[in-house]
C-alpha cells in the first residue's frame, strides 16, 4: 500500500545496468520523486487531508483542496503515484515479452493482434508525447485494454483507468544517459518490463 513517503525500491539503483543507468536511477528515485512528494505535503499542510486519505483516495478528493492549491496538488501527488508505479514495472530479472501462459498475453492478442504490434504502438504513443509526460497501457472502464498519452504528470486513474505498464518520458529519465534520444531510451526500457507485475496488475 502506497503511503505518503518515498517507497523503497526493490532493487539496488545499479540493478538495471546498461538499460537504465544507476546515476539516472538514482537522481530521479530520490531527488525526482522525493521532491513530488516533498511539494504536495508542503502544499497540503495543516489540512488533515494526507492523514486522512492514501495517495489513490487523495487524488479523489482534491476538491477539497483551496483553489490556488489545487494544481499544485494535482501535479505533485500525481508525481507520486506515476514514479512509485513506475518502478514497480521496471526490474533487474525481466522476461522478454508478456508471460504467454496469461490472461494479459491473450488480450494483447485480442487488442492488438500480436505482442510485437502492441510493442510497435506503445512505442509510437511514447515517441510522439509532446514535451513531457507518460505513456501507458490500461485497462479501460470496460476492462479492455487501451493506450494512453497523459502530460505532465496526469495519471490514468483520474479517469477511472487502471495502468497495466507506463513509461515516464519526461527528460530526467533519460538525459543523462541518451540526452535527445527517447527513441534509444525507449528501446532500452523493453528490456526491464517487469512482465510478471504487468500480468498481475491486469488480473488482479
Ligand atoms: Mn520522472
Amino acid at each position: 500500500m502506497l503511503s505518503h513517503s518515498l517507497p523503497e525500491l526493490s532493487y539496488p539503483y545499479d540493478a538495471l545496468e546498461p538499460h537504465i543507468d544507476a546515476l539516472t536511477m538514482e537522481i530521479h528515485h530520490s531527488r525526482h520523486h522525493q521532491t513530488y512528494i516533498t511539494n504536495y505535503l508542503k502544499l497540503l499542510e495543516w489540512t488533515g487531508l494526507t492523514e486522512k486519505y492514501s495517495p489513490s483516495e487523495l487524488l479523489a478528493h482534491l476538491d477539497e483542496v483551496d483553489s490556488e492549491k489545487k494544481q499544485g496538488a494535482i501535479n505533485n501527488l500525481g508525481g507520486h503515484i506515476n514514479h512509485s508505479f513506475f518502478w514497480s514495472i521496471i526490474t533487474p530479472h525481466p522476461l522478454n515479452r508478456v508471460l504467454s501462459t496469461g490472461n494479459l498475453s491473450a488480450a494483447l492478442q485480442e487488442t492488438f493482434g500480436s505482442f510485437d504490434e502492441f510493442r510497435d504502438q506503445f512505442t509510437a504513443t511514447a515517441l510522439t508525447i509532446f514535451g513531457s509526460g507518460w505513456a501507458w497501457l490500461v485497462k479501460d472502464k470496460h476492462g479492455s485494454l487501451a493506450l494512453r498519452q497523459t502530460t505532465g504528470q496526469n495519471t490514468p486513474l483520474s479517469d477511472g483507468e487502471k495502468p497495466i505498464i507506463g513509461i515516464d518520458v519526461w527528460e530526467h529519465a533519460y538525459y543523462l544517459k541518451h540526452q535527445n534520444k527517447r527513441a534509444d531510451y525507449i528501446a532500452a526500457f523493453w528490456n526491464v518490463v517487469d512482465w510478471v507485475q504487468a500480468e498481475k496488475n491486469f488480473s488482479e
